[in-house]
């Protein structure tokens, strides 16, 4: 049953989290948070921010004090912790099964094929002779990568063959974290599928976001209507989401759960998931009618899931792109000819640093030449 006041309690009060909170004021839910940076963080400007370590069990215990349900915005906090919370009967969404599994290389891709879900041939290494072996076995090129804690493309290095095997191992550290080399995928292109579940089992997903990452880091990201894709495309991206409703089944997933593929031709590998809000869905803020935060605030808090559909016509589109390092002012974001393109600004109030991400741009129209037109304007002001 849902609370007349729904306190939902937040691990990390980053961007997420602030967005979070403004599909969740609405609702009639209060948030608090916990994070390092304590009334610095962005979400400060929706909730309470405890201050102290994200892995602070007294800090954790604070924040679930008088919360109905507890969840996250970023997923490398101890999955033992929130074990803890949930054997003392604190709801916690997603679960500490889901996180653990997020949080893991390793684990997460033998869930996937246990699942069946497909992915590129994985092996695990900690010694540099594993390491050897793992890239041998899974082919050159490859990709090396730190099973737990690397995000954006930090603490991962390109194999070419077997004589970069050494200089990658020194890159990474010379083992002090286990890895895994993964198979080089050829993709078409990359896409996520963003998904939510209910404590009920109810299930939505959004359009497919058609990813383009630079430096391994989000840029930008597209949806359009179905009938705007090829026949490969639609193939490819109905069966990523309908492998990611097996995955939200399987772990009686609550909350929004959103699973990186790649697309070869109208075959997909999984490539990781985040039990968490996404930056690939921040388009469905302004582009879609439930966006990504308020589904994931009404799964936790039990209410019923809102349609996901496009907000455009058949003939339009939706698109985001990331302020990475820098941002616009919003006179320049926002400024510009009319091109039939509605611009949203979302700013996260983080100071600026590069490879950061600092806010991002939604953009939608009805025609999607104007869209595309009206991206490319943008992007070329921020190489
Ligand atoms: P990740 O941190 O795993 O999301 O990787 C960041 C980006 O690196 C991905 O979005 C891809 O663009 C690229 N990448 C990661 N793994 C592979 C792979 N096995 N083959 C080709 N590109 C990859």
């Amino acid at each position: 049953m849902t609370p007349a006041v729904p306190r939902v309690a937040v691990v990390g009060g980053g961007q997420l989290g602030r967005m979070l909170g403004l599909a969740g004021v609405p609702l009639g839910c209060q948030f608090r948070f916990l994070d390092p940076a304590g009334p610095d963080a962005p979400a400060a400007a929706v909730g309470e921010v405890l201050q102290g370590p994200l892995d602070d069990p007294d800090a954790l215990h604070a924040l679930a004090r008088g919360a109905d349900v507890i969840t996250y915005e970023f997923e490398n906090l101890p999955a033992a912790q929130v074990r803890t919370l949930e054997a003392q009967g604190v709801r916690v969404a997603p679960s500490s099964r889901a996180l653990a599994l997020a949080q893991d290389r390793w684990e997460e891709k033998q869930y996937f094929q246990q699942l069946g879900v497909p992915v590129a041939p994985t092996r695990p290494a900690v010694t540099l002779e594993e390491l050897q072996t793992a890239c041998a076995e899974v082919g050159f090129p490859c990709v090396v990568k730190t099973r737990r804690e690397g995000y954006d493309g930090k603490g991962q290095g390109v194999v070419r063959g077997p004589d970069d095997v050494d200089g990658v191992w020194e890159a990474l550290g010379r083992g002090t974290l286990p890895l895994i080399a993964e198979g080089w995928v050829a993709f078409d292109e990359e896409f996520s599928i963003v998904a939510a579940r209910g404590w009920d089992g109810e299930k939505v997903v959004w359009p497919a976001c058609q990813n383009v990452h630079e430096g391994g880091i989000l840029r930008l990201t597209r949806a359009v209507p179905a009938h705007a894709l090829s026949a490969e495309q639609r193939a490819a991206f109905d069966l990523g989401a309908a492998l990611v409703y097996r995955i939200l089944d399987d772990l009686s997933y609550v909350g929004v759960l959103a699973v990186e593929f790649f697309r070869v031709g109208d075959g997909v590998l999984a490539n990781e998931m985040a039990p968490r809000v996404h930056n690939s869905g921040h388009w469905t803020q302004d582009g879609a009618a439930t966006s990504q935060f308020e589904n994931h605030i009404r799964a936790v808090v039990g209410l019923p899931l809102g349609p996901t559909n496009l907000r455009v016509g058949r003939d339009g589109g939706v698109a985001m792109v990331n302020f990475i390092g820098e941002v616009p002012t919003p006179a320049e974001a926002l400024g510009g000819a009319d091109s039939g393109v509605v611009r949203k600004l979302h700013l996260y109030g983080k100071s600026p640093r590069p490879g950061r991400k600092l806010g991002h741009l939604n953009l939608w129209s009805d025609q999607r030449e104007a869209l595309e037109a009206e991206l490319q304007r943008q992007l070329a002001q921020r190489p």
